[in-house]
């Protein structure tokens, strides 16, 4: 297939009087594991429900595959899989039986619901009435149940909520393991951003209903430089030089004696030309980057401001 597995063109919503979200463009390729991060309230929810066919958008696109879903909605949403808030099952059957139904449903293999039970670590609840389940394990169960058969697109709406610190590691696990092996497309938003850090490879941070930054998280974050360490013949002479002339800069020396500054990318001509003229070249410059955390806190206050 080409083209992105997910195209979302001029989403916006209405709630009665509330704008819950103003125009969201955002595209994922084939085997991304996206995190869609976004505040409280941002729109990350009402994003998913309209891809997941549960609201309409009060205007905008979405298309699947390159299908538009307003136009043909059943093909448009072939191979896609939504979890959205917490999955419902038949009470009275087995967490086993709910997904050997599912399968049959997907027309998937049901040797796969063992695989999936295993790998949600449910193995030894598997023949327990779902009704008796713990929020955390229901959890895992619709995970589970998303990923029977051979998805292409899996919409996970804060997968993690619920989940204890060893079964988030796991699931982290578990979908890099569909992602690598089974070429699964994941788009997911999540609040806690170091799971994002963690298992994401692309990253869009929405903002009152707006999209405020896209893409690769690795390019992101470099672009997201916010100082230098620095080594010279004589750091405390290059400080100096730079107090002089730049205190925004905010020159000082770390414990171990090596030169920081504050400054990005655009600093780098200027600090190198001052260095040189104060007769204390760089020996080594190390850009200093920021964590998403800051990052993300950057982008949402600065729409907020
Ligand atoms: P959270 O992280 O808190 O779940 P979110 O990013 O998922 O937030 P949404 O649930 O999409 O945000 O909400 C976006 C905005 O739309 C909020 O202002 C919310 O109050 C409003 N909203 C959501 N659902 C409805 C609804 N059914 N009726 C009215 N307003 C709604």
């Amino acid at each position: 297939m080409s083209g992105p597995v997910l195209e979302v063109r001029g989403l916006e919503k209405h709630y009665g009087t509330v704008h819950a979200l103003r125009g969201i463009d955002l595209s994922i390729d084939e085997g991304a594991i996206y995190g869609f991060l976004g505040p409280n309230g941002a729109g990350k929810t009402t994003t998913i429900r309209i891809i997941a066919g549960l609201i309409q958008a009060t205007a905008g696109s979405v298309a699947l595959g390159g299908i538009d879903l307003r136009e043909d909605r059943i093909r448009a949403a072939t191979g896609l899989r939504t979890l959205v808030e917490v999955p419902s099952f038949y009470p009275a059957m087995s967490g086993r039986t709910n997904l050997k139904l599912f399968a049959r449903l997907a027309k998937a293999d049901p040797k796969d619901v063992d695989r999936l039970l295993d790998a949600v670590g449910l193995t030894h609840a598997a023949d327990r009435a779902v009704g008796g389940y713990s929020l955390g394990m229901r959890q895992r169960l619709g995970i589970a149940q998303a990923l029977v058969g051979k998805p292409r697109l899996v919409v996970l709406d804060e997968p993690m909520n619920g989940l204890d610190p060893a079964a988030m590691h796991e699931m982290r696990r578990l979908i890099r393991e569909e992602r690598d092996q089974r070429g699964v497309t994941f788009f997911l938003s999540s609040h806690l951003l170091h799971d994002v850090e963690l298992l994401c490879d692309e990253v869009g941070i929405i903002h009152e209903g707006r999209m405020v930054a896209e893409g690769r998280l690795k390019t992101l974050l470099s672009q997201a430089i916010s100082g230098f360490r620095i080594t010279t013949v004589n750091n405390e002479a290059a400080a100096t030089a730079l107090r002089a002339d730049r205190m925004d800069l905010k020159p000082r020396l770390d414990p171990d004696g090596a030169l920081l500054i504050d400054g990005d990318e655009t600093t780098l001509p200027y600090l190198h030309r001052t260095l040189v003229d104060a007769g204390t070249p760089a020996i080594e410059i190390i850009p200093l980057r920021e964590s998403l955390e800051r990052y993300f806190l950057d982008k949402t206050e600065g729409v907020m401001g």
